[in-house]
């Protein structure tokens, strides 16, 4: 890892200095070029980094489905970062504290593409963004790591992948001005995206230090002033998830063999540790020369210490508290 850091922050200044000229691969991949910008506008000068964890751009997509009249919003973003920026990453809500209960899927839930008890899972082809820096195909990395979940010891999740049907799958961002068709899969992975559009969603800065995001949307409905209220249908105290989107940022350097940049898999099992309903853990503490540290070691720690590309104890323990006897 440590030989990385140069090649890192380099990768970032670049990326966030010259938006517009730059003739960087990622730019010609996915930029203002590419037509991909968020659906909505967000003011993030009212928002501080300490205490205030209400996304104003969560707060906004759901000001648009409120208009548009869907029966989902987004619920929250949650962050992983790489612990060299010295911040940990976080959980951003849409809602103030009386909405954040958690949310868990409903087997066979006919709002969204349900496939029986089976919860799906896609990546996007369309646009090239499952190649991490332009060169190593993310899918079937982001494949393997569903198998991961699927080979605990406890597993009775069904984790089925959907062929891309080439449609744009994105309910954050729009492509040539159309917000995508998220209901394509349960779990749809996006890609690589450029660092500025994780500036333009999580607030300035988050292209340096924010490796992958995840953000849960949840079925309910809004009343005519655009209050959301969520539903449980399986009344079992959970609000019910509607869908998942994944994004990875990359302005970092990413590698697939565990040397050399940031290892791809590591990042995806946890990313998608958020899509089966798993919270960061550890308890993370900031030494005296801004190193974190966090204890225990967890694949859902707030932040990628290295190298972890298998479940350790308390993730396990998450998946299969939450899994154990699905779909009961
Ligand atoms: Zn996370």
């Amino acid at each position: 890892m440590k030989k990385t850091l140069p090649a890192l922050f380099a990768a970032a200044l670049v990326f966030s200095a010259c938006d517009s000229q730059s003739p960087s691969e990622v730019q010609t991949r996915a930029s203002d070029d590419s037509g991909l910008s968020p659906v909505v506008v967000a003011d993030f000068s009212s928002a501080s980094k300490n205490g205030d964890d209400v996304s104003p751009f969560l707060v906004a997509v759901n000001e648009q489905l409120a208009a548009a009249g869907a029966n989902f919003a987004v619920a929250k973003a949650e962050y992983v970062t790489s612990p060299d920026g010295g911040e940990a990453g976080q959980t951003v809500f849409a809602f103030n504290r009386t909405l954040r209960l958690s949310s868990k899927w409903v087997p066979n839930d006919d709002r969204r593409l349900a496939d029986g008890d089976n919860i799906t899972y896609m990546s996007s082809q369309l646009l090239g963004l499952n190649f991490a820096n332009g060169s190593i195909d993310s899918e079937p990395i982001v494949d393997a790591t569903f198998g991961t979940y699927g080979s605990t010891a406890c597993n009775a999740l069904p984790l089925v992948k959907r062929p891309d049907p080439g449609v744009w799958p994105s309910a954050i961002l729009a492509l040539n001005g159309s917000p995508g068709d998220p209901f394509v899969a349960d779990i749809v992975t996006l890609g690589f995206l450029p660092g500025s559009i994780f500036d333009l969603v999580l607030g300035p800065g988050a292209s340096n230090n924010v490796l992958g995001v995840t953000f849960t949307y949840i079925f309910g409905s809004f009343d005519g002033g655009g209050n959301f209220t969520p539903s449980d249908v399986d009344n079992n105290g959970r609000t019910d998830t509607a869908l998942k989107e994944v994004w990875y940022n990359d302005a970092f350097a990413w590698t697939d063999t565990g040397v050399g940049g940031i290892d791809i898999e590591t990042v995806a099992l946890h990313e998608n540790g958020h899509a089966l309903e798993m919270g960061h853990f550890g308890k993370v503490a900031v030494t005296g020369n801004g190193k974190l540290h966090v204890s225990p070691r967890a694949v859902m720690n707030a932040f990628i210490l290295g190298v972890q590309r298998d479940l350790l104890g308390t993730d396990n323990a998450s998946y299969c508290g939450n899994f154990a006897s699905w779909p009961n």
